[in-house]
């Protein structure tokens, strides 16, 4: 307070000491982790083969520290407001599902641990990849909006992913499928695409669906609804 009000400080002090409170906004983020099932085959695997909650809640850090810079979000103010993540590894979530985040509450399934095959490092980058798609549950913009177009938000999740270099193994090629919001890997390779026509494309759309979801977005940022833009991006693999 006492400095704020000092009439001598020099210009580029002041500038440093805005530059040090923003470094304590950011790091107020607080990640969490904890192992609920140690016993379990995912739970050991877990432990010894990813690295256990020491190395998940360093993930966190750098998937989110990833996200907000992919999103073009710098500020705290610019993001949804928590102050921290928690990551729990669990026994039991919904049937077929890997994990499922709720706000800032990520479950990652034991039993989805378990069955990766390979070795350490098999394990440690899969597990990356889905802790920067549920990570990106929790920072993107516009989940009011879930049910009405769940394949977005999915293809963001997969496309901060894919930008990430964390692709899982079982997705397709880019130019696959059959619809733009058909969801995961296939609309991230399609947001990566109208990316490339104006880079930032993907934390502008962000940005928008604060508001929650409108197909007339696609038009705003590129000039084109989705459907014109699905065609192109077709017709690109086409040949
Ligand atoms: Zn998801």
């Amino acid at each position: 307070m006492k400095m704020a009000s000092a009439p001598a400080a020099p210009v580029h002090l002041l500038f440093l000491l805005a530059l040090a409170l923003a470094a304590t906004a950011a790091a107020a983020v607080t990640f969490e982790a904890i192992n609920a099932v140690p016993d379990s085959a995912g739970g050991q695997r877990f432990d010894q083969d990813f690295g256990g909650v020491e190395y998940a809640k360093q993930v966190l850090s750098e998937a989110s520290s990833f996200i907000w810079t992919t999103f073009n979000e710098p500020s705290p103010e610019d993001r949804p407001g928590y102050d921290s993540v928690t990551l729990t590894l669990v026994d039991n979530i919904q049937p077929g599902a890997v994990a499922v985040t709720s706000g800032n509450a990520i479950q990652l399934g034991a039993q989805s641990v378990a069955e990766i095959n390979g070795d350490a490092d098999t394990v440690k980058e899969a597990v990356n990849g889905v802790l920067y798609h549920e990570a990106t549950h929790v920072w993107q913009w516009g989940l009011q909006d879930y049910g009405k177009k769940s394949g977005l938000f999915e293809g963001i999740a997969d496309y901060v992913r894919l930008k990430a270099g964390l692709p899982a193994g079982n997705w397709g090629q880019p130019g696959e499928g059959n619809q733009w919001d058909q969801g995961y890997d296939v609309t991230a390779y399609f947001l990566d695409y109208c990316d490339s026509l104006k880079p930032g494309f993907v934390a502008e759309m962000n940005g928008k669906l604060k508001d929650g979801y409108s197909d007339d977005y696609f038009v705003q940022i590129l000039g084109k609804s989705a459907d014109e833009l699905w065609s192109d991006y077709k017709a690109k693999y086409s040949s």
